[in-house]
């Protein structure tokens, strides 16, 4: 008897048969390709025969990113794992406008080079017009460690004054305060942990003070004894300061959300405009939170300041590329995104959204009912907001082969619940398929471990 392993074609036999596949996907893809069918022929998994069939369709199959689109049952509006803001369809397709040659950097009526990113500025100075003028970067810790280059360390001033009760940890050991320090800042602290007031600052204020940052604590709520200066008091303070000692500290807001202006849904959550309009010289924030818009960092404010920031060496390690660009700019100008979608759906819909597919699922003999639910903004925003929303509650053990079916749910008390509020209502039919397809792969003895399921809200 021959080793079957001998029968395995040459290589350049399958490449031949292989000839219409290179010429779309190039050799070295089809030649991976080949070179996996051998494997598993050799490993007995597939006949020596079926080489070229399973190569061309593994070719089929292949897709361009690994990355896998997920539905976010979790409840949590912006869930940072799993990619934060889903974006809208105009920045989706702006995104394959900005893919090839475009004009971000070059004025195609003179040929000759523009401002980069000029459109999606004036989109963000037009909705925010208390800007003089803004500046896009790369996320928002990028904006903070420009802005304490720039207008700090660089400028000689490397003292950065925060209050001890905004020195906090936004997000998987991510503290802000080791970020400016980074840069090569000193963290002035000022204040305690629950009171800080506007004496504490002015003390703390130098010729070498380069910022007095004011940071939304947005993953936490703190209660009880506690006082704060906020960005009027603080204004006033710097004015004072300014007409006393004749420095001007420049005062930045690092409101993280995104928001630009004030969001009644969430009355705690700050906004660029309200911020400004109270005194701030700068607001910084990310694109990528409420804004709903691809990953990015917002700078707006007094037009010497960002000027500063966008003339600093640094500015160009942090600098966005077209596609975010192209992306922002339809976020600001296209119509709502997923992210406001889902922050502004009336729960009585999402109830009855859920008790469709909990009701589809009971015909076909599933457990399924319709439970309140907490949903939550996530993604570092709005701590103390519920947002009172609906789930559909089924077993425990459909959390894990969702999950590996691409829909994240949420375990809770013993059970899977899914909240269809970050889940865009074309995609329900979507949700109730991927659920019949996996309770009919779901044995009924299936442990009942709750398995694990995304649920972190962190920033
Ligand atoms: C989220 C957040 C940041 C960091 O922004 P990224 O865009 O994630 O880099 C900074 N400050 C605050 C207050 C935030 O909430």
């Amino acid at each position: 008897m021959t080793d079957p392993r001998r029968r395995i074609p040459r290589t350049d036999d399958v490449l031949a048969e292989l000839a219409d596949l290179i010429d779309l996907a190039g050799r070295p893809v089809v030649k991976r390709a080949v070179a996996q069918a051998q494997d598993r022929a050799r490993s007995g998994e597939i006949e020596p025969e079926s080489v070229a069939t399973s190569a061309r369709a593994a070719l089929a199959d292949r897709r361009p990113t690994s990355l896998t689109s997920l539905i976010n049952a979790t409840g949590v509006v912006l869930h940072t794992n799993i990619g934060r803001a889903s974006l809208s369809d105009d920045a989706r397709s702006a995104l394959l406008a900005a893919s090839g040659h475009v004009d971000v950097e070059f004025d195609t009526a003179t040929g000759a080079r523009a401002r980069r990113g000029r459109a999606t500025l004036a989109a963000l100075t037009a909705a925010v017009p208390a800007a003089e003028d803004a500046l896009v970067v790369n996320n928002g810790a990028a904006a903070l460690v420009l802005a304490t280059t720039a207008l700090g360390v660089a400028a000689g001033r490397p003292e950065i004054i925060m209050s001890r009760g905004e020195i906090v940890e936004i997000g998987d050991s991510f503290r802000l305060h080791e970020l400016v320090r980074s840069a090569g800042a000193t963290i002035v602290e000022v204040g305690t942990t629950n009171r800080t007031w506007p004496q504490d600052y002015s003390e703390a204020i130098t010729d070498r003070t380069g910022l007095v940052l004011k940071i939304h604590p947005s993953n936490f709520v703190v209660t009880g004894f506690t006082h704060g200066v906020d960005v009027a008091e603080l204004r006033t303070l710097l004015n004072t300061v300014g007409e006393e000692r004749g420095l001007d500290v420049p005062l930045l807001a690092d409101i993280g959300s995104g928001l630009l202006r004030p969001e009644p849904l969430l009355p705690d959550e700050p906004d660029a405009a309200t911020a400004l309009a109270q005194g701030a010289d700068l607001v910084t924030a990310s694109g990528d939170k409420l804004l709903g818009g691809p990953q990015a960092g917002l700078v707006l404010g007094r037009r010497d300041l960002v000027e500063r920031m966008r003339r600093s060496p640094l500015a160009r390690a942090v600098r966005v590329d077209k596609l975010t660009l192209a992306a922002l700019e339809a976020t600001l100008t296209g119509a709502p995104t997923p992210t406001h979608t889902a922050l502004h759906a009336d729960v009585a819909e999402l109830r009855r959204r859920s008790q469709v597919l909990a009701d589809s699922l009971t015909d076909k003999g599933l457990g399924a009912t319709v439970v309140d639910h907490d949903a939550a903004v996530g993604g570092g925003g709005a701590p103390g907001t519920r947002l009172p929303s609906a789930a559909i509650a089924i077993r425990a053990e459909f959390a894990e082969p969702l999950r590996h079916a691409g829909v994240i749910t949420r375990v809770h008390d013993g059970r899977c619940l899914l909240d269809l509020r970050g889940v865009p209502v074309a995609d329900d039919q979507d949700v109730l398929d991927r659920i019949l397809t996996v309770a009919a792969t779901t044995s009924d003895s299936a442990s009942g471990a709750a398995s694990q399921s995304a649920q972190g809200a962190d920033a």
